[in-house]
């Protein structure tokens, strides 16, 4: 193109590639739609329902029930029907899995409510409650999962029912579970994550047809893989001295089998959050670990969960978070009043670091 053309030619917008985060305006309840940003207050009437006022005195209350996160067909068709029939058509998700029904008038709020436990979905989760625990993929969407996370979820919060539907935690309760130590699940004020205990096992017969084997070399973070000759055969070798049974090596190769029904166990993290309300933001720290993957109620995990909720509920005081609790009465006391065993594998808090994590070849000191 010559300079006079190019000169005369309209000038093209360029297009996004993109598509950015959906409008999710189209979704929702019109009253949320028509007083967005304009709200004036809100409060609780009860535990599991939400009442916000607008400026221009429009009202909605919203209905939050737990629900079991992965979900089949039919359950979703009854959540659908529940909110056709007795709520105004509209729903929402919360970062918990909980689900939230919004109305526009009070008079549906009770029979909402009564259908909702009639079909099996508790009504709570709200203010300071257990609410609904954050969990991973586990066996269904995951490929490399050590324990099947949404079990350990369906098992801990039929035991955890009661305290979901009150609001009698001295602040809320957040827990979480992942299903392997990468920990997809996030900080929590409880967090349930698999531990593997022992290296990956690796067969030898599959590497060099099912692995590239330096991405694999490449994945392990303390440089604990090498390439190896083994019966002839290209494949790879661990220094077990290095090994921090971490799993990662497993997503790209399969045949390095770390999961193990004996030696893949469970730990107990506390005191994570990620809002800075009160304090700032906090890393869990592990204070149980070595629990059995126990499939399918997990019972051992469940009392050490149950044990630390009961007594942080009789010891904190009003809106103090665990890990504001923990902080206040210091970790021996913890270790005291909980019960649980204290052995030098917990509560790592980094400041130990530079010995521990200077095997790697990333991190240097
Ligand atoms: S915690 Fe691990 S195994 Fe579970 S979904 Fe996340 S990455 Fe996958
Ligand atoms: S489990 Fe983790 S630390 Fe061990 S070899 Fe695999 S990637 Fe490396």
């Amino acid at each position: 193109m010559n300079q006079a053309v190019q000169a005369a030619a309209p000038a093209q917008k360029r297009k996004p590639k993109e598509t950015g985060v959906p409008d999710n305006k189209k979704f929702l309840h019109p009253a949320l739609v028509k007083n967005y940003g304009d709200w004036k207050y809100h409060d609780r009437p009860r535990p599991g329902v939400l009442h916000h006022v607008a400026h221009g005195g429009d009202e909605v209350w919203s209905v939050r029930a737990g629900t079991q996160r992965q979900m089949d067909v039919h359950t979703i068709r009854k959540l659908c029907d529940i909110a056709d029939n007795f709520a105004e058509g509209r729903v929402r998700f919360t970062i918990r899995s909980n689900i939230e029904f919004i109305v526009s008038d009070a008079a549906k709020v009770d029979p909402l409510i009564a259908e909702l436990e009639k079909s099996g979905f508790p009504v709570g989760g709200t203010g300071n409650s257990v609410s609904m625990i954050a969990h991973t993929q586990g066996w269904l969407h995951c490929d490399i999962p050590g324990t099947d996370a949404s079990g350990v979820v369906k098992a801990l919060m039929d035991e955890l029912y009661d305290e979901f539907k009150r609001e009698e935690m001295p602040n809320r309760v957040h827990l979480s579970t992942s299903c392997c130590e990468i920990n997809c699940g996030g900080q929590a004020d409880i967090a349930i994550i698999v531990q593997h205990t022992k290296p990956p096992v690796i067969n030898h017969d599959l590497v060099a047809n099912v692995c590239e084997r330096p991405t694999v070399v490449a994945r392990c973070p303390v440089a604990a893989i090498r390439p190896a000759m083994v019966n002839g055969k290209p494949s790879l070798e661990i220094d077990e001295t290095k090994c921090m049974c971490c799993g990662a090596c497993y997503p790209p190769c399969p045949p390095m089998q770390i999961n193990d029904p004996e030696n893949s166990k469970l730990a107990i993290w506390v005191g994570g959050k990620n809002s800075n309300a009160r304090g700032k933001p906090t890393f869990m720290k592990m204070v149980a670990s070595g629990l059995p993957n126990n499939a399918p109620r997990w019972p051992e995990v469940a009392e050490v969960v149950k044990n630390i909720i009961a007594v942080y509920k009789a010891d904190a005081r009003p809106w103090e978070r665990l890990a504001d609790w923990i902080d206040r009465i210091g970790w021996p006391r913890f270790f005291e009043k909980t019960g649980l065993p204290f052995t030098k594998y917990l509560i790592d808090d980094w400041r130990g670091s530079r010995a521990n994590l200077n095997a790697s070849t990333h991190i240097r000191f």
